[in-house]
């Protein structure tokens, strides 16, 4: 195999890339200059050792001098400690963010669950987020978990899946659960929403 037919084959495993795009891809890099290319090889290689899994949202982030094992969101006291909202990607909770309208903590589960998927609990950070939650809800810090998941098949899917994981906890420590407003479409990818129907999806949250 040679380097195009290889290369292709690793932006093939890309979210969304079929192997015509893949090739695109390549013959692309083909016309760049060598800084471009150095530059992107650079990022690349230097993205691993700079980026960190947030111990409390599983968010990445720029690692800091201090090696701080936490996320500046989650360290930040401002923000609102009572609500966290849990989304499957990282893209979701940017999309959040840059709407203006949550002040709460997030968490990230990974990835979603796919219907008839047999191992649910092996799709989505399921251990982490009974970890991560549990403490809080025993402090009395957490009053509110929002399933903010997207309004296709497989968002409502992973929420239903998180609520059933959840319900025996959720009882134990009488904290609210809700699903976003159906503000969205149906068939709505939560990384594409704009920043008012997320804003209204979450003030329409419901119980
Ligand atoms: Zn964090």
């Amino acid at each position: 195999m040679n380097s195009i037919s290889k290369l292709a084959r690793l932006f093939e495993q890309f979210p969304g890339i079929g192997p015509r795009q893949a090739k695109r891809f390549v013959y692309f890099l083909l016309t760049r200059n060598p800084a471009f290319i150095n530059e992107l090889s650079t990022l690349i290689t230097e993205l691993k050792q700079e980026i960190m899994l947030c111990a409390s949202c599983f968010r990445f982030f720029a690692a800091d001098r201090a090696g701080s094992t936490l996320c500046p969101m989650c360290r930040d006291k401002h923000r609102d400690r009572s609500t966290l909202a849990i989304v499957s990607t990282d893209a979701d909770l940017e999309t959040i963010e840059k709407s203006h309208s949550f002040n709460g903590l997030y968490f990230v589960l990974g990835g979603s669950v796919p219907i008839l998927e047999s191992e649910p609990e092996k799709r989505v950070r399921t251990r982490e987020l009974m970890e991560t939650l549990e403490p809080r809800a025993k402090s009395g810090e957490l009053k509110e978990i929002i399933l903010a998941t997207s309004l296709n098949l497989e968002g409502e899917h992973t929420a239903d899946f998180v609520r059933s994981l959840l319900s025996p906890f959720i009882e134990k420590y009488g904290l609210k659960i809700s699903t976003l407003g159906r503000g969205l479409s149906t068939g709505t990818e939560l990384e594409y929403s704009d920043a008012d129907t997320i804003k209204n999806a979450l003030k329409n949250r419901t119980i």
